[in-house]
């Protein structure tokens, strides 16, 4: 989050949390911000979460994947999860949780990345994708006008020699450029919002960027319409938090704001939504295993 206001003017503010202060500080006070926001997490938001979960009768936890249970490798198909996350993860939707998977993977490719047997829920590619812990499946289409942008588009990155750092999923393709010189990812985004630019627009397509990456997509779907439609389901009296690494899960943040608990995992903090940050692995498996404690499991 960008600052959204004078200090004096935050200050005047009523009710405002210190963490809430600190994130609306902006990057100039990155460096303090970050010890500062790390301090007044465990004062203001984690401990009365935890009580929230220790009595909530139900449960929810959503978790991205890449940056957030998996380190980033620079082959995006050997992304695996963090040694102890499998178990974990296992332990804990054993345990009164309903634990959703939320990427923007297509689904099935996190079945067997993420290493969780039995797989827990994975809503894909950004929650137009919906795959179920009993198997059943459901998927979004675009509508015809934007599945012919769509294959417009692909047809021109292809033609441009992007093949390789194309990924097709449903309703969207993925430009990745991570692990790349500065130089050739802005080569590679400048040619691709010089070719697929005018077919966004005519086709009415959506240009969604992430760490690593550009995406186009055909489906107006993101992040947080997945955390929208996953607290509805849960209703009333749910305990719920999201944890998530990149720029798209800021939306997924602000959904759940003032529903559950919005968590940043990354190695260096940024400007954030998020009420939390953790450094992973570790102070994820803390976290993970505070929510195991707080549902009655031993951690
Ligand atoms: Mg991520």
């Amino acid at each position: 989050m960008q600052a959204s206001g004078s200090w004096k003017a935050l200050l005047l503010r009523t009710g405002i949390s210190l963490a809430e202060l600190l994130r609306a500080a902006g990057p100039t006070f990155l460096k303090h911000r970050a010890v500062l926001l790390k301090l007044a997490e465990h004062i203001d938001v984690r401990s009365p979460f935890f009580v929230q979960l220790r009595r909530a009768q139900t449960r929810v936890l959503m978790l991205d994947y890449d940056g957030t249970l998996a380190p980033f490798t620079p082959d995006r198909t050997r992304a695996y999860p963090y040694r102890e996350i499998p178990a974990t993860v296992s332990k804990i939707m054993r345990c009164n949780t309903r634990v959703v998977l939320i990427s923007g993977r297509p689904a099935t490719e996190l079945l067997f990345l993420s290493s969780i047997h039995p797989h827990p829920e994975i809503w894909g590619s950004h929650g137009a994708e919906r795959l179920y812990s009993d198997g059943s499946y459901e998927v979004e289409s675009p509508e015809p006008r934007q599945r012919t942008g769509l294959q417009k588009a692909d047809d021109a990155l292809q033609s441009a020699g992007l093949a390789a750092r194309m990924e097709n999923k449903p309703g969207a393709i993925a430009v990745h450029w991570r692990g790349l010189a500065q130089d050739e990812r802005t080569r590679i985004e400048q040619k691709l919002r010089h070719l697929a630019g005018p077919i966004i627009e005519q086709y009415e397509l959506q240009l969604l960027p992430f760490d690593g990456g550009l995406e186009i997509r055909g489906i107006a779907r993101n992040k947080g319409d997945a955390v929208n439609a996953i607290l509805a389901e849960a209703g009333k009296g749910v305990a719920a938090a999201y944890l998530g690494d990149d720029q798209t899960d800021e939306n997924a943040f602000r959904a759940i704001k003032g529903h559950g608990l919005a968590v940043l995992v990354r190695t260096e903090p940024r400007p954030t939504m998020a009420d939390v940050w953790l450094h992973p692995p570790d102070e994820l498996i803390h976290f993970l295993r505070e929510w195991l404690a707080a549902c009655g499991e031993e951690k």
